[in-house]
C-alpha cells in the first residue's frame, strides 16, 4: 500500500486502522471520505480527537430522548413527557458524552432550545405513541464481498411500517429536493441494509428534520424505495472509498464545508 499523502508522521496502528477501514464501511464513514478525503484521514486514520461541538451535543441529547421514547414503545410502555424530559437531561450531563467548549450563557439557552425540539417532536405525534415499532435502534450490516465490497454497517434508527425513518437535528428548514441528493448515500446504504436482513423491499424512507428554530418545528421529507440507480451510484462510491484507501489518496478537497470542519488548523499544514 501506497503511503498516504499526507506530510503528518505514521502512529503506531495506523496500518491496522487502514485494513480495518478497508473491511467495514458505514454511510456516515463513506459520506466524510467523498466530501473531504483528509477529513476522514484525520478523523479516521490519525483518530485526532477534538472537542464536541455544541449543535453535536444538541442533536446527541435530542437523539438519547428519542431513542428511549421509541424503545418505551417497543415494549408497548409508552413514555410520559416527564420520563422523556429526565432522558434529556441525564443525556445533556452525561460526561461520557464528552465535554463541550462552551461560551458563557450558551449552555443554558442550548439545553432549552434542545427539549423544546424534543417537546414539538413530541406534541405534533409524528409517529403514534400506540403504534409498535417494526425495529428501533438496530445495529446491522451486510456483507457485500460477492460485489468486491466492504461490509457495509449501520444503525437504524427507527422502522415503521415497513418505513426506515431517520432524525436529524439542523439550524435552517431542509430544502426538499437539496435534502433528498445529499443524503442519497445514507438513505440508499439503509435500504441495502434493510434489504439484506429482512429479505424485502423497503415500503419507502422518512427523514425526520427537527429544525432548532425560535419557534422549533418538525419537516418530514418522505422518499419513495432506493432505486435500481441509486443501488449501482451507492455500489461506485463504495468501490471509489476502497480504492482511494488501498492507494492512501488522502488529499484535502477545500470548498464551503470547510467552514464547519474542527482540523482547519492541521489541513493549512498538509503538503
Ligand atoms: S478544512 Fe476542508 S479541505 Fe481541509 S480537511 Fe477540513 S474539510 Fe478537508
Amino acid at each position: 500500500m501506497s503511503p498516504p499523502a499526507c506530510s503528518i508522521p505514521k502512529e503506531p496502528g495506523e496500518k491496522d486502522r487502514l485494513d480495518d477501514l478497508q473491511r467495514t464501511v458505514s454511510a456516515s464513514r463513506l459520506g466524510l471520505f467523498l466530501q473531504c478525503r483528509l477529513k476522514f484521514y484525520f478523523r479516521h486514520v490519525l483518530r485526532l480527537k477534538k472537542p464536541k461541538t455544541p449543535s453535536l451535543h444538541v442533536g446527541s441529547s435530542v437523539h438519547a430522548v428519542l431513542k428511549a421514547w421509541n424503545k418505551a414503545r417497543w415494549v408497548e410502555q409508552p413514555l410520559t413527557l416527564k420520563q422523556a424530559h429526565d432522558v434529556f437531561f441525564d443525556a445533556w450531563a452525561d460526561p461520557a458524552e464528552g465535554s463541550v467548549p462552551w461560551e458563557p450563557g450558551e449552555e443554558e439557552c442550548e439545553k432549552t432550545t434542545g427539549w423544546r425540539l424534543v417537546e414539538t417532536y413530541l406534541r405534533e405525534s409524528h409517529v403514534p405513541a400506540e403504534e409498535k415499532p417494526d425495529a428501533v435502534e438496530v445495529p446491522i450490516e451486510a456483507d457485500l464481498h460477492q460485489h468486491g465490497l466492504p461490509k457495509l454497517i449501520g444503525v437504524l434508527d427507527l422502522v415503521q411500517q415497513q418505513q426506515i425513518i431517520d432524525y436529524k437535528t439542523c439550524a435552517t428548514t431542509p430544502h426538499a429536493e437539496k435534502i433528498v441528493h445529499a443524503t442519497e448515500i445514507q438513505t440508499s446504504a439503509y435500504a441495502l441494509l434493510y434489504r439484506h436482513n429482512t429479505g424485502q423491499q423497503e415500503k419507502g424512507m422518512q427523514l425526520h428534520h427537527l429544525v432548532k428554530l425560535k419557534n422549533p418545528k418538525v419537516v418530514l421529507t418522505p422518499l419513495p424505495p432506493m432505486s435500481p440507480q441509486q443501488e449501482t451510484r451507492l455500489y461506485r462510491q463504495m468501490e471509489a472509498y476502497l480504492n482511494g484507501l488501498q492507494h492512501g489518496q488522502f488529499v484535502p478537497s477545500p470548498g464551503m464545508h470547510c467552514a464547519s470542519c474542527e482540523f482547519f488548523p492541521e489541513c493549512r499544514h498538509w503538503h
